[in-house]
């Protein structure tokens, strides 16, 4: 049986800023990630990510508690179907231009 903390198992949190595109329009990996278990924060991008499960899984850096759940499924009309599990963020804090700034 494989420990959930077998470092080859795990990538950064930063593999997931991708699939996140499809669901956000901003690079998640700097957002401030607040565990809902231990109520650890660090950046999205420092946490660890188990991508052989059959969804990709984001665990807490420090507890290892399940921050999140993420899986896209494409259909054949061209239809992407995506499912987050957000359950085990107490608080995600990211910093955006403002509404009306020049970019
Ligand atoms: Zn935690």
């Amino acid at each position: 049986m494989t420990s959930i903390d077998t470092p080859d198992r795990r990538l950064d949190g930063n593999a997931l800023a991708g699939p996140l595109l499809e669901l956000f329009t901003i690079d998640l990996s700097a957002a401030m990630a607040t565990c809902v278990h231990c109520d650890g924060t660090a950046p999205l991008g420092e946490q660890q990510l188990y991508a052989d499960a059959p969804a990709l899984v984001l665990r807490c850096r420090d507890c290892t508690g399940v921050l999140l759940r993420y899986s896209a499924d494409s259909h054949s009309t061209g239809i992407a179907t995506v499912r987050a599990d957000l359950s085990g963020l107490r608080l995600l804090v990211a910093h955006v231009p403002a509404a009306g700034a020049s970019r």
